[in-house]
């Protein structure tokens, strides 16, 4: 990962590359900011830059030694700390990222503007959460007690310090109060506010701010093949978010699905037909419980860009040509005096299904409710 390889973030980006060209660089850094806006990447172009022997005032090379190493994260002197467990296939005492390195590299060669939840999958954590313990803080220690390897600098990567148990925070707040010579500490986090005070305070702060729409759209259609109009409707759900971005363009398929029983739901609703009511919470209780609740909040969706429709509101999003033909028919069912316990009862259903109740019981239950309400 190079600079040139982060999505926008151009302001940040320069500022980074100054403080190297300028000798500025702090020994201790806490890059911080949302899921999805390049946190990890930012903080991994940034050791990339530190460490390529051919820099450039923008970007590091690309084709130094350092840099074939850095972009296969085997450089010996860039070090990661990041949380782990015991797996199935590892069952020891106390697993470090030692434990786990292949699988990081091969995790951030996918893709490191994925998320920690996507992490603990590819490792098969199951149900466990992971964690940065006593042990890794040790190793580190020592690691970090030898000279470097190839380059005048180690840099060592910390992702989701948050992670880490008090002892294991106390003796990374000794190591950033007496730091080994020539090393570069990068705390990357997504909840600065769990980190010990003393730890934070240790550290020169890099708040990252989302994507900017245009810069997300702008890579969307560069990395994805897409049309601008489509990039753009997919932004306008993602927050800035590049991984929610590729979900919701993964997900064209589900939304096909759920556009089509939505609307035929609602034609059912409006003949107020019971037998077709029965059939179609019957085919809804079938699916697994995450796309009954995928279905769901797809239809909370359709009401809000409907009842914007009515009142002419800018911004209304349609991430298929099927919704912009239908919505238009629909919006008038929608008002204000049904919005919100439409609202409500999708929100009750989500609860429902989300406690486990009976699918054929929530569905039928719901599309009587919608099928009265849709007269108001
Ligand atoms: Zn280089």
């Amino acid at each position: 990962m190079f600079f040139r390889d982060i999505i926008g973030q151009g302001v940040l980006k320069n500022r980074l590359v100054q403080t190297v060209t300028e000798n500025r660089v702090s020994h201790a850094w806490l890059f911080f900011g949302p899921e999805g806006a390049g946190v990890l990447p930012l903080a991994l172009a940034f050791a990339g830059y530190i460490l390529c022997t051919g820099r450039n005032e923008t970007d590091a090379c690309g084709s130094c030694a350092s840099c074939n190493k850095v972009g296969k994260y085997i450089h010996p002197d860039l070090h990661f700390v990041f949380p782990v467990n015991k797996t199935r296939s590892l069952d020891k005492d106390s697993v470090t990222s030692d434990d786990f390195i292949a699988e990081w590299r091969n995790f951030l060669l996918k893709n490191p503007y994925s998320r920690l939840t996507q992490w603990y999958d590819f490792i098969d954590l199951e149900n466990k959460q992971g964690v940065i313990n006593t042990e890794e803080s040790k190793r580190l220690a020592s690691k970090l007690f030898l000279k470097s390897f190839e380059s005048d600098y180690k840099v060592v990567i910390i992702w989701q310090p948050e992670k880490m148990n008090d002892q294991a925070s106390n003796k990374l707040l000794k190591l950033l109060e007496e730091p080994p010579s020539l090393t570069i500490f990068l705390l990357v986090s997504e909840n600065p506010d769990q980190l010990l005070a003393t730890v934070r305070s240790r550290c020169f702060p890099v708040k990252v701010p989302r994507i900017s729409d245009t810069d997300l759209s702008l890579a969307l259609v560069n990395s994805q093949n897409i049309p601008k109009d489509k990039a753009e409707n997919i932004v306008r759900l993602s927050s800035g978010n590049y991984m929610k971005a590729l979900e919701l363009m993964s997900e064209t398929e589900d939304i096909r699905y759920n556009f089509a029983k939505f609307r035929d739901l609602m034609r059912s609703c409006f003949k107020a037909s019971i037998p077709e009511l029965v059939k179609m919470a019957e085919e809804l209780s079938m699916l697994t419980r995450e796309k009954q609740k995928s279905f769901l909040e797809y239809g909370l969706r359709m009401i809000r860009e409907s009842l914007a429709l009515h009142f002419n509101e800018a911004g209304i999003v349609f991430i298929s040509e099927e919704e912009k033909e239908f919505t238009p028919n629909f919006a008038p069912f929608i008002n204000g005096r049904n919005v919100v316990p439409f609202t409500n009862e999708l929100n009750q259903a989500i609860h429902d299904i989300e406690r486990n109740a009976n699918g054929r019981i929530v569905f039928l239950d719901l599309a009587l409710k919608l099928a009265a309400l849709i007269k108001r």
